[in-house]
Parts: structure tokens; C-alpha cells; sequence
């Protein structure tokens, strides 16, 4: 078998731990003589599952009880036709970081009054913008904002201030990266396919004084439908939501929690914006106060320069390196489950390609 680094912004990769616990249970799941995959989702095997996931998550993340964990489908982009359809009344405030929050714009402006607070957009999205409260409109019910820019590698260091409003935010490419003070956040969602496992399972936190009865909206679109059936109104993504499970057990006893998950992803990403900073060939063109620690875009300067970078390192077994289609380049996406032997592996792979291309 010839394993490869893979540097995909999402799907992501997973770590090996949580891919040899899922094929030794494939036959057997937990002595229930079948495979996750085939069991009912009313099943007491199933339940424990999920309700084990959920209760691993509360003391990964410390989210308090009157947060509730829900388990949904359609990805982060039905988040972006939900969070409106639900709490947007007045209006709602985002703050314009890139392609996931004018997605989010998007759908907001179908449901009611949008106002982009502020925007990092004549800049191509290369640093977070700050704003005080009053960029906000004094009218709207909440903030929205997208705490990890996956394409352009912005992040934000501190929350915006939000003037009392509700704090919602997009944290697809950064939970479980570092400790989070759920607290400080009306509702938490992020798609689960780059830190949390495979794609097909939405993680939604909310708190649970934001859900309200709406009868009037399509079931399946409403909170409230999956926080009273513990997101088994209908049949979940079962599979997905068992590897988000052996992911968290994974960030708990193998690596110790969140803190220690933070510190060696601090010190994967300072190893590679320290050789980027300290190249001839290569830039980061990021704001260094709001680098991700996530996504890590850079560049030669020179398109073809570029496009040979990404096929040679992709036959040195480094994949997924081409940055994204509307920001060119190359991005490495060093989520949670990137070994830091891969990172070493690319600044070596760097090292050598700008010696050759010097
Ligand atoms: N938000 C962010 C920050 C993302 O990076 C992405 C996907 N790359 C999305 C939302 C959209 O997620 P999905 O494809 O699951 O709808």
C-alpha cells in the first residue's frame, strides 16, 4: 500500500487511528453482529452511538446543557438557507470574509434584510476585518460570520463585538482545532467533512433558547424537528455520525483534548508559515495577525511555477495541493488529522523544489 499526504481542504483526511477502529468494527459493530451501516436507526446499538458521540463532544468542547447537539444533513450550505429561515426577523449583519459567507449572503437576501457589516472583499479576502459595534445595524437580530475562510486561510484571533445581539458562526474548517468558549456563541455549525469526519453529517450547537416552534416552515428545515427527535426525526446519516464518534474518542484519550490538539497544531502551522516567511520562491499573502492555522495558502509568483509544484509534489505522494480555484496557487489544508510527519514532509518537499526552481 502506498500511502499518501492529503493536503484536501474536504473531504479531508482522517487519522489512521480512527480508520483502523472503523475496519476492525466493519463486521462487527460492538458485538452487535452487524456493521454500523446496517443497522436501524432505532436500534438501543444505534442510540448509544449517537448518544455517545454527543456526550463525548459536550466534554471535548464543554458545552453547557442549555446547548443542544443536533446531527443534520444538507452540509454547511443548508446552513445557509436555515439560519435565516429560522432566526432572521429584523435582519442580520455578516461580515463579508469570502466565498462561504457570500454564499451565506446569498441565501440571507432571499429571507430578508441583509446588511454586510463590513468586508475584506477589495482585498481578495486576505485579512478579517475589524469592526466595532457601530458597523452594525442597530435593527437586526444577529451577527454572522465565518470564523475560518478555508479558501483564502483568514481566521478570526477574537470574536467581533456583537452589541448584544446573537453570534452565529460558521466553524467548518476550525472546530476541534483549538478550545472554543461555546459560551460566547449563540449557535456553532460546521460541515463535518474536513475536522470531524466523513462529509454527509452537518454538526449544529445551538442554544436551546433559539428554538422555536415554527410550523409554518418545511419540517425538515426546522430546528426545533430535530432538537425534540435527538436528530432522529428521520433517518440520520448513521455511518457518518459513528465516525464523528470515533473521532471525538480519538481528540479525547488518544490525543488528551482540545488544548493539546492546539498546541501541535500551532506548532505544524509555525513550522510552515516560518519556511514560507523565510523562502525566496514562496509568499502567504494573508494579514499574519489573521493566519489560519488551518489552510495555509501560498504561492511562486508565477502560474506555471505553480502548476509544476503541484504535480511534482504530487508525485511525491503530497496531494490535494492546488490552492483553490478562484485564489490560484497552492493551499495545504493541515487539519487536525494531518500527522506532523506530513507537514515535514512538505517543507522538505519545498525546500528541495525551490532549490531546483531557484
Ligand atoms: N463553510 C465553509 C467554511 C466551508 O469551507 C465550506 C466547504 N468547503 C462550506 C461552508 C460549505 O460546506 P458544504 O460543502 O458542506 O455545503
Amino acid at each position: 500500500m502506498s500511502k499518501v499526504y492529503n493536503f484536501s481542504a474536504g473531504p479531508a483526511c482522517l487519522p489512521e487511528w480512527v480508520l483502523k477502529r472503523a475496519a476492525e468494527e466493519m463486521l462487527d459493530a460492538n458485538g452487535s453482529g452487524m456493521s454500523v451501516m446496517e443497522m436501524s436507526h432505532r436500534s438501543s446499538d444505534f442510540e448509544n452511538i449517537l448518544n455517545g458521540a454527543k456526550d463525548r463532544l459536550r466534554r471535548l468542547m464543554n458545552i453547557p446543557e442549555d446547548y443542544e447537539i443536533l446531527f443534520l444533513q444538507g452540509g454547511g450550505s443548508l446552513q445557509f438557507d436555515m439560519i435565516p429561515m429560522n432566526f432572521l426577523k429584523n435582519g442580520a449583519d455578516v461580515i463579508n470574509t469570502g466565498q462561504w459567507t457570500k454564499k451565506a449572503i446569498k441565501e440571507h437576501e432571499k429571507f430578508g434584510k441583509t446588511h454586510i457589516a463590513a468586508s475584506s472583499a477589495e482585498d481578495n479576502f486576505t485579512y478579517i476585518p475589524k469592526i466595532t459595534n457601530e458597523d452594525l445595524d442597530p435593527d437586526t437580530d444577529y451577527v454572522y460570520i465565518c470564523e475560518n475562510n478555508t479558501i483564502y486561510g483568514t481566521k478570526y484571533k477574537e470574536l467581533p463585538p456583537h452589541d448584544g445581539k446573537r453570534l452565529i458562526a460558521d466553524l467548518s474548517s476550525c472546530i476541534l482545532s483549538e478550545p472554543v468558549d461555546v459560551t460566547k456563541y449563540d449557535m456553532i455549525f460546521a460541515g463535518a467533512q474536513k475536522n470531524i469526519g466523513p462529509a454527509g453529517v452537518t454538526l449544529v450547537i445551538i442554544k436551546k433558547d433559539m428554538i422555536e416552534d415554527r410550523p409554518d416552515l418545511p419540517t425538515m428545515l426546522s430546528y426545533k424537528t430535530h432538537a425534540d427527535a435527538n436528530s432522529l426525526y428521520n433517518t440520520p446519516p448513521c455511518y457518518g455520525i459513528y465516525m464523528c464518534g470515533l473521532m471525538f474518542e480519538y481528540l479525547e484519550d488518544v490525543i488528551g483534548g482540545l488544548e493539546n490538539m492546539q498546541k501541535i497544531n500551532e506548532r505544524k502551522a509555525k513550522k510552515l508559515y516560518d519556511y514560507i516567511d523565510s523562502s525566496k520562491l514562496y509568499s502567504n499573502p494573508v494579514a499574519v495577525e489573521d493566519r489560519s492555522l488551518m489552510n495555509v495558502p501560498f504561492v511562486t509568483g508565477n502560474k506555471e511555477l505553480d502548476a509544476k509544484f503541484v504535480k511534482e509534489a504530487k508525485e511525491a505522494g503530497l496531494v490535494n495541493v492546488k490552492g483553490h480555484r478562484t485564489v490560484g496557487g497552492m493551499r495545504a489544508s493541515i487539519y487536525n488529522s494531518m500527522p506532523e510527519e506530513g507537514v515535514d514532509a512538505l517543507i522538505d518537499f519545498m525546500k528541495k523544489f525551490e532549490e531546483e526552481n531557484a
